[in-house]
């Protein structure tokens, strides 16, 4: 039997990386370049970039014919615009990978070479985030322990996008209706036959980073209420300990008046009372609201992403 000659699909998403877009593209075809009998097709996906990406990406796609460009119509976010190169990829394995060389190329022959024996996602997993802030460092383990703790489907930890997925596992996720998607959390839930491969993560290779504190606290409610209901669920604990003390209190003061007879201070007690459980209430309608405005959003079906226009055949 003679065997198929197998096509990857890289993926890469762009958002005002132009400093970068052109050691990138370099390093990528070094490394391409150095894997035998593979094809590679490089899905560019220009995220709404304000600066000269685009016109760095239709440059490549005229010099090398495996580069293709898909130009959104304003910035999404990195996840619509992984999406969207997941949805116009045809390989028989997909490859995410960050523009910023912060997930080293190199690293994607040891990928396929797991994938040949026959995984259907291998994992990279950074093993040395040195190039992170200390900041950055703890607040993810934090949220990787949270996350795991409320949720059912374990993120591995130290794992970002970049991974190398199966047709198979690809075909899952585009059977995946949310609008909101949270790609870490999506990848983990699909399941499949992983292996995990280790590396050392890179500082920037150019430019900085697109993701502020806020926008990462965003991020991390967005993976906990995609795939956790527990934060509701703990109010219902919360309110039903609260009630008991009450109640144990309301016994309390009850006795105290038919023994004593009636007392009138109490003016403390009473006011934080009032003020604990009138914040209590304001906390948890707060998290309700989180989950209704996710309900809300999901409801409108709305596409993830708009192409302007695809560049490079
Ligand atoms: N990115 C994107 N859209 C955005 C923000 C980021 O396509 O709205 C891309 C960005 O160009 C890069 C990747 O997502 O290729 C990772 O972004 P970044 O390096 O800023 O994230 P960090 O490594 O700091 O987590
Ligand atoms: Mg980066």
């Amino acid at each position: 039997m003679t065997e198929l000659r197998k096509k990857i699909s890289i993926i890469v998403p762009f958002y005002n990386e132009e400093d970068g877009a052109q050691v990138f593209y370099e390093t990528l075809n070094r490394v391409m370049d150095g894997i035998e009998g593979i094809d590679f097709e490089v899905i560019c996906v220009d995220d709404g970039s304000q600066d000269g990406t685009l016109a760095a990406l239709i440059g490549m796609t005229e010099r090398d014919a495996r580069y293709k460009v898909i130009e959104l119509s304003r910035n999404f976010g990195k996840e619509a615009a992984m999406t969207a190169g997941l949805e116009a990829c045809d390989g028989d394995a997909v490859i995410p990978i960050d523009a910023d060389l912060q997930d080293p190329p190199e690293v994607i022959q040891g990928l396929i070479q797991e994938w040949k024996k026959g995984n259907e996602v291998v994992l990279a997993r950074r093993i040395d985030r040195s190039s992170d802030s200390f900041l950055k460092r703890k607040t993810a383990e934090l949220f990787y322990r949270v996350h795991n703790r409320f949720s059912s489907v374990q993120i591995p930890e130290n794992v970002g996008d970049f991974r190398l997925m199966d047709r198979v596992v690809v075909e899952a996720l585009k059977r995946l209706p949310e609008q909101q998607r949270f790609m870490k959390g999506l990848f983990a839930w699909v399941g499949f036959k992983t292996v995990t491969l280790d590396y050392a993560r890179h500082p920037r290779a150019a430019g900085s980073s697109k993701f502020s504190g806020w926008k990462l606290w965003n991020f991390a409610l967005e993976g906990i209420t995609s795939f956790s209901s527990t934060p509701l669920k703990f109010w219902s604990y919360a309110g039903g300990a609260g009630a008991l003390i009450s109640l144990l209190y309301a016994a309390y003061i009850v006795i105290r008046t038919m023994v004593q007879g009636v007392d009138l201070p109490g003016y403390a007690s009473l006011l934080v009372a009032v003020i604990f459980f009138g914040s209590v209430q304001l906390i948890s309608v707060g998290m309700l609201g989180e989950y209704i405005g996710r309900i809300y959003m999901e409801t409108k079906r709305r596409p993830l992403y708009i192409v302007r226009k695809h560049h490079g055949k």
